[in-house]
């Protein structure tokens, strides 16, 4: 059954890159903090605390180079999942990431 739900085709209707960081994400781009502090700022009970976890991540994307990493591990999860990337946007707080967006690896169907 796991099997057929990986394999079922799927469609993302709308995500944001920041939303979508696992925390295994967040180590690699901070491999000093342990992996299980980074899975605490995932912890939140309400609309305020996934506001605040979604700031932790977003603090913690610096450089083109990070958001290329956290699009190109996206994209694998999504492929995994049989999801067809189709057009994405990766955006900041500043406006779209251009860096993160000329890195990525967008493969298409
Ligand atoms: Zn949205």
């Amino acid at each position: 059954m796991a099997d057929f739900l990986l394999e079922m085709p799927k469609a993302e209707l709308h995500l944001h890159l920041e939303g979508a960081v696992e925390p295994e994400t967040l180590h690699e781009l901070d491999p000093c903090t342990p992996l299980e502090e980074l899975r605490r700022i995932y912890q939140y009970e309400d609309f305020n605390g996934f506001l605040k976890t979604f700031a932790e991540v977003g603090r913690r994307l610096r450089t083109p180079e990070d958001y290329g990493l956290v699009t190109r591990r996206l994209l694998e999860r999504l492929e995994a999942q049989n999801v067809p990337v189709r057009r994405n946007h990766a955006g900041g707080r500043g406006g779209p990431v251009e860096g993160a967006r000329s890195r990525a690896d967008f493969s298409t169907r």
